[in-house]
């Protein structure tokens, strides 16, 4: 049985602001936005992905 405290969140590229990466958080441990540094392949570097809804 899947559990509703696992959500999946879509991280999207500050700087170009396209979708790269689909990912699951976990609700209870994570209620803010996630931001992390990621590879864009658009970019070519490292760049800060938000997530988004
Ligand atoms: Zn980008």
């Amino acid at each position: 049985m899947a559990s509703d405290k696992r959500v999946k969140i879509t991280l999207a590229c500050e700087v170009c602001k396209r979708r790269n990466y689909i990912t699951v958080k976990n609700k209870q441990n994570d209620r803010e936005r996630m931001a992390i540094k990621k590879y864009c392949r658009w970019d070519k570097s490292h760049t800060l992905h938000r997530e988004t809804r």
